[in-house]
């Protein structure tokens, strides 16, 4: 697949940048001063620690956070489900205002609830890979044997259940560990961001959640929401009303059309 995103020049002088340091500290080490040394690596940590913790930080990588419109388009991606209970409810919905969205599944879920899949990809909608089992607190630092795993397995379970393999990748939390960028240039999978989002997942209440999300609303944006906590039915509909009143259209963009960089 190709998309809008070129490669890792970004990723080269940040990997240039880190080795400078190191050498430097290294010849300060040398030259006695400990303190200066120390200091040095220090802070080449804290700037890797700030690109793998920064979900849009392009430093390691490409990283998807807009796509190309002249139109009023919008991309609403759904995170963390499939959920029993709540993926009907927003599959309804979203037939309701003519939305289409991206799930990006968790592929153990997915397992679990494999006719809600088939019924999110019967609908027109896409589902895409957000790791087999979600490991959100150790992501960031997951060993790349097992960064692969994550990330096969749940392609693994998609290919099954919706016939086709998934062409796009979101990292839980949006955390990248060092090797993300590697294993998914391997894989053909563009690792998408966002441009919008309400932090959903840590608030219930809609009201302040769509608000958070229509500040960042403008063509072309990507908008993250979650599923599972029970609240996104209310949010959802909140959002897609406001989008209707401004003629805003929610699409599944075409790879080509994605942009990386500032949002
Ligand atoms: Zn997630």
């Amino acid at each position: 697949m190709k998309w809008g995103c070129c490669g890792g020049r970004k990723r080269k002088v940040f990997i240039g940048l880190l080795t400078g340091l190191c050498l430097t500290a290294i010849v300060v080490l040398l030259a006695g001063k400990i303190f200066t040394g120390l200091s040095i690596i220090f802070a080449s940590h804290l700037l890797l620690l700030y690109a793998q913790l920064n979900p849009v930080v392009q430093w390691l990588g490409p990283v998807v956070t807009r796509f190309r419109t002249d139109k009023k388009e919008i991309w609403l991606t759904i995170d963390d489900g499939p959920d029993p209970e709540e993926t009907p409810v927003i599959l309804k919905l979203l037939d309701e205002h003519q939305a289409k969205a991206t799930f990006f599944v968790i592929g153990n879920r997915a397992k679990n609830n494999p006719s809600i899949v088939r019924q999110i990809v019967e609908r027109g909608h896409q589902v895409a890979n957000h790791s087999m089992n979600h490991p959100e607190r150790s992501f960031w630092c997951l060993p790349k044997r097992q960064l692969e795993r994550e990330i096969a397995d749940c392609s693994e379970v998609i290919s099954e259940l919706s016939g086709a393999p998934p062409e796009l990748f979101r990292a839980p939390v949006g955390h990248k560990p060092w090797s993300l960028h590697s294993v998914l240039r391997k894989e053909g999978l563009p690792l998408i961001a966002w441009t919008a989002r309400g932090f959903d997942g840590v608030s219930t209440d809609s009201e302040r959640i769509v608000h958070r999300i229509q500040k960042h609303i403008k063509p072309g944006a990507i908008v993250l929401l979650h599923e599972g906590k029970g609240t996104l039915s209310e949010t959802l509909g909140e959002l897609l009303a406001d989008l209707s009143d401004e003629n805003y259209c929610c699409v599944l963009p075409a790879p080509d059309s994605f942009i990386c960089g500032r949002r």
